[in-house]
């Protein structure tokens, strides 16, 4: 038990997850410490760096029938959206394997499923938290554009129309309405959707912080060291011991986005997380050139307008936690952006961030298999920004032992056991 009788929580994580779990703990009466290796006004982890779109219309999962077909040649192309370093290969090969069975029609539709169970209540979990910090000038509600063209068309009808399914809003966009709604790309495209429901931030880095502060002024207790162990004591109460010290609570929640199977290892659960890496870089004082976020999906990569510049965002890189950035991702992002905006001039800022990724593109939210008191909270893959909020929610739900009424079956850590 923490001060006056509450029930203590460790988060281990100060990503959106970890900080929006810790913020929707407090306001049900848990006593909370957060706990990461970095200092959050760092903005290091992949919180940071990523294209800041909230995209409550992206249900529809990387796992398709038809990608199988496609993987090959886009491996084969040296600039485009997937790459993979080679030594990482034979550790990646058993989440290939799971990633390859999930991309069955059938799975494809349970993900998507359940992925808009969550994508549909994202942005009013992210309301209700925005209500308590100023946000002014940090979020836009444009919508996103994807564009095409006509070689990429098959696919995207597949996508289209099973978003049009699930009550998705989109409207199909001709190459006039591209050029209304954003006159400076370059016209390349034959065809877009729009998703109207969309918004952006125009800097991740700020909400993340107005939030990490709202949780410390709300009586949040934040520990800047690395959780190594987590033990437990005869009352089965986890035991953390950090690299400088050793702490006692009443539950844990693990939310350390891609770094998380490190600690669910010693949960004794195979949970087959693994990363798709993701890079970064800006080009300074041109975000005028935006009004909304664009994703040129031939090229795999997008373009957000934030406070940095144009924030251009893509790959995806099979290579684990431990290699080093690869200077050829970073001349792909900057010669397709300099592709659609040929004024672009020099690039700054080379980031690398790790999106935490499940082969069947669901997230692990719930309680461990085999510890009452420890739940888990990762595994967001592309869309961990977007669902940091309402995740809190049914985190915080499940601590105090309160119904949502959703099926959170789908998101157990149980189903890989
Ligand atoms: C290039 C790119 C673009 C993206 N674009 C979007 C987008 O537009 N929209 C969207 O919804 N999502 C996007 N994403 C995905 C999103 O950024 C991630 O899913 C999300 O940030 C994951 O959040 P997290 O809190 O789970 O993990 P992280 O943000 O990675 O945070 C994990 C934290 O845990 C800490 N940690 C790790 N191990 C330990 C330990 N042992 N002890 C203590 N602390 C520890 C780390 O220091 C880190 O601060 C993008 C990702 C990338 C890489």
């Amino acid at each position: 038990m923490g001060e006056e009788g509450k029930s203590s929580v460790a988060v281990i994580g100060a990503g959106i997850q970890g900080i929006c779990i810790s913020l929707c703990l407090i306001k049900k009466g848990f006593e909370v410490t957060l706990l990461d290796c970095e200092e959050p006004r760092l903005g290091l982890s992949a919180s940071y760096g990523n294209a800041g779109h909230f995209s409550s219309y992206a249900s529809v999962p990387i796992n398709r029938p038809d990608i199988l077909i496609d993987i090959p040649a886009m491996l084969l192309n040296t600039t485009g959206p997937l790459a993979l370093k080679w030594n990482y290969v034979p550790k990646m090969i058993p989440w290939f394997w799971k990633f390859i069975k999930n991309c069955s029609e059938k799975n494809m539709r349970h993900t998507a499923k359940y992925m808009h169970q969550i994508l549909d209540l994202a942005l009013p979990a992210y309301d209700e938290l925005f209500r308590d910090i100023d946000i002014s000038g940090l979020v836009e509600n444009k919508g996103i554009i994807y564009f095409w063209t006509n070689k990429d068309l098959k696919s995207r009808e597949l996508e289209i129309n099973m978003r049009k399914e699930l009550g998705v809003e989109q409207q199909i966009l001709k190459p006039h309405e591209i050029h209304d709604l954003e006159p400076h790309i370059r016209k390349i495209y034959h065809g877009g959707v729009f998703y109207p429901s969309a918004r952006h931030t125009r800097n991740p880095r700020k909400i993340l912080l107005r939030l990490f502060e709202l949780f410390l002024k709300q009586g949040g207790h934040f520990k800047k060291q690395n959780v190594e162990t987590i033990n437990f004591s005869f009352d089965n109460k986890p035991n953390i011991k950090t690299n400088l010290n050793s702490y006692i609570f009443d539950k844990v929640v693990i939310a350390c986005g891609a770094f998380s199977k490190k600690l669910t290892d010693q949960m004794n659960e195979k949970i087959p997380l693994d990363t798709e890496r993701g890079y970064h870089v800006h080009f300074k004082g041109h975000d005028y050139l935006l009004s909304r976020p664009i994703i040129f999906l031939n090229k795999g990569f997008g373009i957000t307008p934030m406070e940095q510049g144009l924030r251009v965002v893509g790959t995806v890189e099979f290579g684990g936690l431990d290699n080093p950035l690869s200077k050829k991702r970073i001349s792909n992002l900057v010669n397709n952006a300099r592709y659609l905006f040929p004024e672009l001039s020099e690039h700054y800022d080379e980031w690398l961030g790790f999106r935490p990724s499940l082969p069947d593109f669901l997230p692990v939210i719930g309680r461990s298999k085999n510890y009452q008191n420890i739940f888990y909270a990762f595994g967001h893959h592309h869309l961990g920004w977007t669902l940091g909020a309402i995740t809190g929610k049914i985190i915080a739900n499940m601590l105090a032992g309160e119904n949502t009424n959703l099926d959170l079956s789908p998101y157990s850590s149980g189903r890989f056991n």
